[in-house]
């Protein structure tokens, strides 16, 4: 896990400092599946800002996560461009004027940089936006073999449970 150490800064308001880092992030469980930053070790870009009443934080990386889609299992690949911005009062008197990722003075990169991209996840990881998923009859993959099946009758009790799940 990457941190870093603030207190190294001495910086007066006005002043900014800029550092280019490799930020190690971890794996991600997105509904119920397994997605791995690839590489693991992002390049990111961290500027510090000091106000007259605080610090500002400002990470900005790319991160690119492999894992299954959610329709058809197959591989897709996520990528997300950020850029996640942190304040710190310099006497903070409530919670909002202060960063849960400044522990004293380490500044935990790799918290912040996974928790930013949980937020920026989107409802569905699809290999493709309009990926056909599996076959419901076969299981089959529908963008690899497109097919369809002979029209099943289904008790009308079924059809309208049946009806409820495609709306979701
Ligand atoms: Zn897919
Ligand atoms: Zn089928």
């Amino acid at each position: 896990m990457t941190s870093f150490n603030v207190r190294q800064l001495k910086l007066t308001p006005g002043e900014e400092h800029r550092q280019a880092l490799e930020v190690e992030l971890p794996s991600f469980e997105f509904g119920g599946q397994l997605y791995v930053p690839v590489p693991g070790e992002i390049e990111s870009e961290l500027v510090v800002t000091r106000t007259l009443t605080g610090t500002l934080f400002t990470l900005a990386f790319r991160a690119r996560l492999h894992g299954p889609c959610h329709r058809c299992l197959g591989d897709a690949v996520l990528e997300l461009a950020l850029s996640a911005r942190e304040y710190q009062a310099s006497s903070p008197d409530d919670e909002e004027l202060s960063t849960p990722y400044l522990e004293g003075d380490e500044l935990a990169l790799s918290a912040w940089a996974r928790d930013a991209v949980s937020l920026a996840l989107p409802d569905k990881i699809l290999c493709v936006p309009d990926c056909a998923g599996l076959c419901q009859f076969c299981g089959e993959n529908l963008n690899e073999h497109p097919h369809e099946h002979e029209r099943v009758e289904l008790d009308p009790r079924w059809a309208a449970l049946e009806s409820l799940r495609n709306e979701t």
